[in-house]
């Protein structure tokens, strides 16, 4: 598995997921790898396989 994608944090990514980026005057999603801390925090969005709700883009799997 990756490491963390947030900055300056040394730990393994344990999911994948998305932020969303200021793209101009739009947000735009970029993926990015995330630890257990990181995937709690407010903008981070688990990929898939979350026990969440309100997930922004519902892909019906498995
Ligand atoms: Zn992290």
């Amino acid at each position: 598995m990756a490491k963390c994608d947030y900055r300056k944090c040394e730990k393994e990514a344990t999911v994948s997921g998305y932020v969303f980026a200021r793209d101009g005057e739009s947000l735009a999603p970029v993926k990015v790898d995330a630890c257990d801390t990181h995937k709690k925090k407010d903008g981070f969005f688990e990929e898939s396989g979350g026990s969440e709700t309100s997930d922004p883009v519902s892909q019906e799997k498995g």
